[in-house]
């Protein structure tokens, strides 16, 4: 008993170490100490902590593939990419696992109606938002990027991608959620032990938690600073994303402004939420989907969360929060500002 509320004290201590650092963190009571480190990539900060005898080698080698994504697949800034290539020739030959990221992504796009959808990056070039040339766009500006928009449009033959008329494609969305799946092959082929592999707002949960119980996960408070938590959760193996109002915005007027893009609007998405994390057993998944439900809002999301057999935790601009019945058992609000529906 004494033992069980030393172990509790020492876990909120970690977590608040840990949540210094990363927007969703996860923290646990450890026997074994892991490798730790932090490195910058895709514009926010990635942490990885692995556990096992070759913990060092193998975070090299998450670091390498992080750095590889970035630079050669995904990143639109760098000119050696694959997307960065497409944007160019409006068509290109791409790998595997982006052609199976892109599909499964398609996919929730169909089932959302359009509420997650890659090709929404005429709209976002124009809002610019998280860099200092954030502006609002001229209504007509607006009206004929998203004539441009429509996931439909984007075809794939073979490894071949080519882009409907005027199309843009952003991963913005899921680049995060696809280096935790590609973290946790690395982790498979290298028989590590556990690792938690933190990519800003998602997370891998890899393997059992080595103090032997369920991972922990701590939540941003949305409207708190960036070591402030609303909510622990408790889970086994698997990945976490959080899409947030508050992780790229500007203000205008007295207005915020956001970089979830609602794409039948090209505004950003106003469906009362502004935050939801979402546990699924794909890091494509968890990222689409938490982008999607953003969108959509709590009521539009249940069935796609069913579908995909994911979990998900709102939170309304009043602090109430709302969540699926399996993850709201195990998750407890640390904030008395928040509150369950109901
Ligand atoms: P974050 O990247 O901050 O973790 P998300 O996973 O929700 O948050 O992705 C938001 C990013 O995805 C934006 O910065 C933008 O590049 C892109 N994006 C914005 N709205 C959409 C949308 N509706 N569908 C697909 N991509 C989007
Ligand atoms: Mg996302």
């Amino acid at each position: 008993m004494k033992n069980k509320k030393f172990k509790e004290i020492i876990s909120v201590a970690i977590l608040t170490v840990l949540i210094v650092s990363t927007l969703a963190a996860a923290f646990f009571t450890n026997r074994a100490k892991p490798y730790s480190e932090s490195f910058l990539a895709m514009g926010t900060t990635f942490s990885t902590e692995v556990y096992g005898r070759n913990g060092k080698e193998v975070a090299a080698l998450l670091k390498s593939m992080v750095t590889d994504v970035d630079l050669n697949l995904l990143s639109r800034t760098s000119t050696a990419s694959k997307i960065s290539e497409l944007g160019r020739n409006k068509s290109a030959e791409l790998p595997n696992e982006i052609i199976e990221l892109i599909k499964t992504v398609q996919e929730i796009s169909a089932d959302s109606g359009g509420a997650v959808d890659i090709t929404v990056g005429e709209i976002t070039d124009l809002w610019q938002i998280g860099t200092s040339e954030a502006a609002i766009p001229d209504k007509a500006e607006i009206q004929k990027a998203l004539s441009a928009v429509d996931y439909r449009k984007l075809k794939i033959s073979g490894n071949t991608v080519t882009v409907g008329n005027g199309q843009t494609v952003d991963l913005g969305a899921v680049g995060k959620g696809y280096a935790c799946d590609a973290a946790a092959k690395i982790l498979s082929e290298h028989n590590a032990k556990a690792c938690v592999f933190s990519a800003g707002g998602s997370i891998l949960l890899y393997g059992k938690n080595p103090a032997d119980e369920l991972w922990q996960v701590a939540i941003r408070d949305p409207r708190g600073s960036a070591s402030d938590v609303f909510a622990v959760f408790k889970t086994e193996a698997g990945f976490v994303s959080t899409s947030g109002d508050y992780e790229r915005f500007f203000e205008k007027d007295g207005k915020s402004y956001h970089h979830i893009i609602d794409p039948k609007s090209g505004y950003p998405a106003d469906s009362g939420i502004i935050s939801v994390t979402v546990i699924a057993d794909s890091g494509a998944v968890s990222d689409a989907l938490s982008t999607a439900c953003f969108v959509l809002g709590y009521e539009k999301s249940l069935p796609l969360l069913e579908k995909y057999n994911a979990q998900a935790i709102f939170v309304t601009k009043d602090k109430t929060v709302l969540a699926t019945d399996e993850i709201r058992n195990k998750t407890e609000l640390t904030n008395s500002d928040y509150h369950f529906a109901g």
